[in-house]
């Protein structure tokens, strides 16, 4: 006679009440940790939304060769004026860029002599943030332009 569990628990054996609940126990548990999960999701997605979008804003090719004429194809996304320097512009697509290997380090070394940023180093406040990928590519290379 299975039609005797009418209700949640109220016509079952004490034994499988407690089987029930300790279910419940598990599913909403289960409900929680699968809503966290999908949290984290959804907190990294803008991020990585951002990037692509970049990404193919640039045609994946170098911001800073390319401002000098030079097709260079690079995956990576950065940011034009280092967060370091101005946290607003974490999430600002204007101030970011795709930039390859060999460029990412000369602007990293240029940034570091420029805002300060990188540890150990003093930020420079005073300094007028730089936007302009062409003018950073002319200052990166040591204020020469290469053509
Ligand atoms: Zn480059």
């Amino acid at each position: 006679m299975e039609k005797m569990i009418k209700t949640e628990y109220g016509y079952t054996t004490p034994q499988e009440a407690e089987m029930d609940a300790r279910l419940d126990k598990w599913m909403k548990h289960r409900a929680k940790r699968k809503r966290r999960k999908q949290h984290a999701k959804n907190k990294k997605m803008p991020r990585s939304h951002l990037r692509q979008q970049v990404l193919e804003r640039d045609h994946y090719l170098c911001a800073y060769c390319k401002s000098q004429g030079v097709i260079t194809p690079a995956k990576t996304v950065d940011h034009v004026v280092p967060i370091e320097f101005d946290e607003t512009l974490k999430a600002n697509i204007d101030n970011l860029a795709v930039i390859c290997g060999s460029c990412h380090r000369a602007k990293t070394d240029w940034e570091q002599s420029y805002y300060g940023t990188g540890q150990g180093n003093e930020l420079q406040r005073q300094v007028d943030e730089i936007t302009d990928v062409s003018t950073i590519n002319v200052l990166m290379n040591g204020g020469t332009q290469h053509d």
